[in-house]
C-alpha cells in the first residue's frame, strides 16, 4: 500500500511513483533506514543487491533535497558504470513526480554528453569514483552544495582500488554532509571508512532472508548449448509453468520462438525490434492469460510487472549479476512463490558462483525433470560434444580395439583416420588397452566417431564406440 511508504517518511509524490513501479510494501531495509535517514542521520548498512537498498537511499535523498537545483545536492558513488546507470534509472523513476534530475557519470561514455547534462542542472549525480574525480578536476562538477553522499557497494569500490578517489571526492564536499554507506560485506577497510567519516552512524544489518527475491527459489541446470531446447521442453511439458524465457540476443529470441511454435507450444516473443504496439499486445496476452509463455530479451522485459509468472527461465545466462537479479525479479511477485531456472554450459558455471557471492543467495543445482517411463520427449536429447570436451576441444571415446586385436597407437590412429574421415591433427592422446582403447578426438568430429566407425568391422568384429563422460 502506498500509505505504508508514506508512514515511514517517504514523500507523497515519491510514494506515488513507487506505487506505479509496482512496489507494494517497503522492504525491511527500507522500513529501518528511511525514517532515520529522513531525519538526517548517517547510516552504515550491511545489505546486498536485492534488498531494496536503492529504493532506501533514493527515498531518503528525494525526501531531503529540493528539486530544481543548479548544482547537485546529492551524490551516489558506485563501483561500476552498470550500477551507476541502474541507480540513476531507478532513482529517476522514483523522481517522476518530484521532478528531481538525476545524471549518471561514468567512464567509457562521452564525457561531453555528461557535462552538458550537468550544465542543464542536476539535483542528483550517480557515478563511478574515477570519472567523478575527473569531472571535479575539470571543474565541471561542483560538489560545494552536496548535502548527502551515498557510497553504494562500498566493499566492491575498495576492492577495485577506489579508496583514494573516494577520499578525494569527499574532500571536495562540505564536511557537514549526511553520509549513507552500503556494503554487502564488512571487511576492515569498509569499517574504517565508515567510522572515520561518520561519528555515530545508525547501523543496519539486513539478513539474507530479507532479500526481496527470497520468495523465488533459484536453480541452475548444467546443459550444453545443443540440448537447451530439449531441457526447456522437458520443463514446459512436466511443470507446465506460466513462464518468461530469457535469451541473450534478439536473434536467439526469434529462433526459439520459431522452434517452439513449430513444436506446437503457444508462445509469443518480444524484443526491441518489434513495434511498441505489438509488444504491448503480447504483454496484454500474457497478463490476461491468453498465452503462458513469453520469450524475451532483457531490454524488452525491463520493468515487466506481471503478478502470476511462476517461472523465469534463463535459456541463456546473463553475464552480469544486475541483469540476473532483474530477470528473476519478474517472478515471485506480489507475495507469490517463484522459480528461477538458469541453463548454464560447463564454461559458464563460474557465473553461478559469482552471482551467489554477490547476492549472498543460494542457486541450487538441479537436474532436468524426468519424463514418466514410456513417455516420449518432444525434442530428442543429442550428444553435446561441446559440453563433453576439455578446454582444448577434445572429447574422449572408447573403442573396442586393442592389443589383442593387433593394434598399437599408430595403427589405431590410421584406422580411425581412414574409416571416420578424420584429419590427423584432430586426434589427440591414444591409450591402447588389451581389448579396448581410449582415443581423444576433436569435438567437431564427434559425430563421425559415433556414426561412421560402428559401420566398420575388424576381422568380422563389429566396431563399437562410446563417448566417455
Ligand atoms: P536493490 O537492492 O536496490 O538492488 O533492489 C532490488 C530489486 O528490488 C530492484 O529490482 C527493485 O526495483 C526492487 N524493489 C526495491 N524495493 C522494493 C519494494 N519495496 N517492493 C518490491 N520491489 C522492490
Amino acid at each position: 500500500m502506498i500509505s505504508d511508504f508514506i508512514e515511514i517518511g517517504v514523500k507523497d509524490d515519491v510514494a506515488k511513483a513507487i506505487a506505479e513501479m509496482g512496489w507494494d510494501n517497503p522492504t525491511p531495509i527500507q522500513k529501518e533506514s528511511i525514517p532515520a535517514g529522513i531525519e538526517g542521520m548517517d547510516m552504515f548498512a550491511q545489505a546486498q543487491t536485492g534488498t531494496g537498498k536503492t529504493g532506501a537511499f533514493g527515498s531518503i535523498i528525494l525526501g531531503r533535497i529540493e528539486a530544481g537545483g543548479r548544482i547537485p545536492r546529492a551524490i551516489i558513488l558506485t563501483p561500476t558504470r552498470e550500477l551507476a546507470n541502474q541507480v540513476s534509472e531507478e532513482v529517476g523513476k522514483m523522481a517522476k513526480y518530484s521532478g528531481h534530475e538525476v545524471v549518471a557519470i561514468y567512464g567509457g561514455a562521452s564525457i561531453e554528453g555528461q557535462i552538458s547534462k550537468l550544465e542543464k542542472g542536476a539535483d542528483i549525480v550517480a557515478g563511478t569514483p574515477g570519472r567523478v574525480r575527473d569531472m571535479i578536476d575539470r571543474r565541471v562538477l561542483n560538489l560545494a552544495d552536496i548535502r548527502i553522499l551515498v557510497l553504494d557497494e562500498a566493499d566492491r569500490m575498495l576492492d577495485m582500488g577506489f579508496i583514494e578517489d573516494i577520499e578525494y571526492i569527499m574532500k571536495a564536499m562540505p564536511p557537514e554532509r549526511q553520509m549513507l554507506l552500503f556494503s554487502a560485506t564488512l571487511p576492515e577497510g569498509v569499517k574504517r571508512l565508515a567510522y572515520d567519516y561518520m561519528p555515530k552512524p545508525k547501523e543496519i544489518t539486513v539478513s539474507r532472508d530479507e532479500v526481496v527475491l527470497d520468495l523465488t527459489k533459484q536453480y541452475y541446470i548444467s546443459v550444453g548449448r545443443r540440448n537447451k531446447t530439449w531441457a526447456l521442453c522437458r520443463i514446459l511439458d512436466i511443470d507446465k509453468p506460466k513462464a518468461i524465457i530469457f535469451c541473450q540476443t534478439k536473434k536467439m529470441v526469434d529462433i526459439l520462438e520459431e522452434r517452439l511454435t513449430g513444436l506446437k507450444y503457444k508462445v509469443e516473443a518480444i524484443h526491441g525490434d518489434l513495434p511498441q504496439s505489438r509488444r504491448e499486445k503480447v504483454i496484454r496476452d500474457l497478463k490476461e492469460g491468453r498465452i503462458d509463455l513469453l520469450i524475451a530479451t532483457d531490454v524488452a522485459a525491463r520493468g515487466l510487472d506481471i503478478d502470476d509468472i511462476e517461472y523465469v527461465i534463463n535459456y541463456d545466462m546473463p553475464d552480469d549479476v544486475d541483469t540476473y537479479i532483474h530477470r528473476i525479479g519478474r517472478t515471485g511477485r506480489a507475495g507469490r512463490e517463484g522459480v528461477a531456472v538458469s541453463f548454464v554450459t560447463s564454461n559458464e558455471e563460474y557465473l553461478i558462483r559469482e552471482f551467489e557471492a554477490r547476492t549472498a543467495m543460494e542457486i541450487v543445482k538441479r537436474d532436468v525433470p524426468d519424463k514418466d517411463e514410456g513417455e516420449r520427449d518432444t525434442v530428442r536429447k543429442v550428444v553435446d560434444y561441446d559440453q563433453l570436451s576439455d578446454p582444448f576441444g577434445m572429447v574422449r571415446f572408447e573403442i573396442n580395439l586393442g592389443k589383442n586385436d593387433g593394434y598399437g597407437k599408430v595403427m589405431l590412429a590410421d584406422f580411425i583416420i581412414r574409416n571416420a574421415r578424420i584429419r590427423d591433427a584432430a586426434i589427440g592422446k591414444i591409450e591402447v588397452g588389451a581389448d579396448s582403447s581410449v582415443v581423444e578426438v576433436h569435438r567437431d568430429f564427434g559425430n563421425r566417431m559415433t556414426m561412421d566407425l560402428p559401420k566398420c568391422k575388424h576381422k568380422g568384429k563389429r566396431i563399437a564406440v562410446e563417448v566417455l563422460h
